[in-house]
C-alpha cells in the first residue's frame, strides 16, 4: 500500500442534526465502506461541501467526497486525527446492512461517494476512489471484497449507486473491489543503496599519475598551499579506496571514497576526457572514461550511470 499516493482534505461541515449529529460510529473504527456516487454528474467535492454545510430540510450527508482533483472528508473518518462520525447515507429500514454486518451502515460504516460527470475526468476520479477506499481498507484491515458493498445492494429497490456512475466508464462493482485489492498490494519503489567496492589499484594510480600529481606540482610552484593539501588528501582517498597502503609496510583496509572526490574526478577531468573523445570520435578513449568514473560511483557507494 502506497500510503502517500494521494492527499486527504480535511474540512468538516458545521456539527448540525440532519447532517453531522457529532457522534461516534458506534464500533469505534469503520466496520465496513459503502461505495456511493452523487447521483449529480458534474458536481465536485466542493460543490457537496457547500451544498451540505447549507442543507436544512431533509437529513442525508456522506463522509468522504472524490473527484478529479481531490479527496474531501467533509466529516470526520478516523483517517487522521478526529475519529470517525456518524453520516446519513443509507436509509435505517433497510435490512441487508444488518444481514451482512450486524448493524446499519450510518451507525458503523463509512459513506464514500465518487463524484462523475460533466467536466469531471473519471479516471482522475476513479484512481482516487479506489485508493482512498484501498487506503481505509488497509487501516482497518478490512477485505474489499467482502466489506465495500455498493448503495444499490443494501437499498437496491430506490438506489443504482455507485454502479450507475461506474457504467459510464464500461466498469462494474467487481472491477472496482479488485482494483481496491490491486492497489492495496502497491508497493512504494524503494531506492536501493549499492554498497561500497574497492577501487581497483591500477584506477587508483593511473588517475593519480594522469591528473592528480600534474595539478599537485602546478598549484604548488604557485604558491597555493591550500590547494596542494586537498590534492594530496585526493590522491590519498584513491589510495584508501584501493586498498594501496599510504606507509609502505603497512595495511590499508577499504575505505569507502566520499562523494564529493567523485564528483570533483568526473568534474574536473574525465568528464572533459570524454567529451575530447568524442569530438576525435575515439570510442575506445570514450569508453575508459566511462568506466573510469563507474569505477569510482562504485567506490564511492553510487549507482553507476
Ligand atoms: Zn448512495
Amino acid at each position: 500500500m502506497i500510503k502517500n499516493k494521494y492527499s486527504i482534505e480535511r474540512r468538516y461541515i458545521n456539527k448540525r442534526q440532519n447532517v453531522r449529529p457529532g457522534t461516534r460510529l458506534v464500533s469505534g473504527t469503520p466496520g465496513f465502506l459503502v461505495a456511493h456516487d452523487t447521483g449529480n454528474p458534474g458536481a465536485s467535492a466542493d460543490n457537496h461541501f457547500n451544498y451540505f454545510q447549507t442543507l436544512v430540510n431533509r437529513s442525508a450527508s456522506a463522509q468522504v467526497f472524490i473527484d478529479d482533483k481531490k479527496i474531501l472528508e467533509i466529516i470526520p473518518t478516523g483517517t487522521g486525527l478526529n475519529p470517525a462520525e456518524k453520516a446519513w447515507h443509507v436509509l435505517y429500514n433497510v435490512t441487508t446492512d444488518n444481514k451482512l454486518y450486524g448493524d446499519d451502515a450510518n451507525d458503523i460504516a463509512l459513506g464514500v461517494e465518487l463524484c462523475y460527470g460533466g467536466k469531471i475526468d473519471f479516471k482522475a476520479a476513479y484512481d482516487r476512489f479506489v485508493w482512498y477506499l484501498a487506503y481505509c481498507c488497509d487501516k482497518w484491515r478490512l477485505n474489499p471484497l467482502t466489506h465495500i458493498p455498493s448503495h444499490k445492494q443494501l437499498d437496491p429497490t430506490r438506489k443504482s449507486d455507485v454502479d450507475q456512475a461506474l457504467m459510464t466508464a464500461g466498469k462494474t462493482l467487481k472491477d472496482l473491489l479488485y482494483d481496491v485489492a490491486k492497489e492495496m498490494q502497491e508497493q512504494p519503489a524503494v531506492t536501493v543503496v549499492p554498497a561500497a567496492v574497492q577501487l581497483p589499484a591500477n584506477v587508483a594510480q593511473t588517475l593519480i599519475d594522469d591528473y592528480i600529481s600534474q595539478a599537485w606540482y602546478a598549484v604548488r610552484k604557485a604558491g597555493d598551499a591550500l590547494t596542494a593539501q586537498h590534492l594530496h588528501n585526493l590522491a590519498n582517498n584513491l589510495r584508501l579506496a584501493a586498498r594501496i597502503p599510504l606507509q609502505p609496510g603497512s595495511t590499508a583496509p577499504f575505505t569507502q571514497l566520499p562523494k564529493s572526490n567523485v564528483q570533483e574526478l568526473v568534474f574536473r577531468w574525465l568528464s572533459p576526457g570524454w567529451i575530447a573523445a568524442k569530438v576525435k570520435g575515439d570510442k575506445t578513449a570514450m569508453t575508459y572514461y566511462n568506466n573510469t568514473a563507474n569505477h569510482l560511483r562504485r567506490a564511492a557507494g553510487m549507482p553507476t550511470e
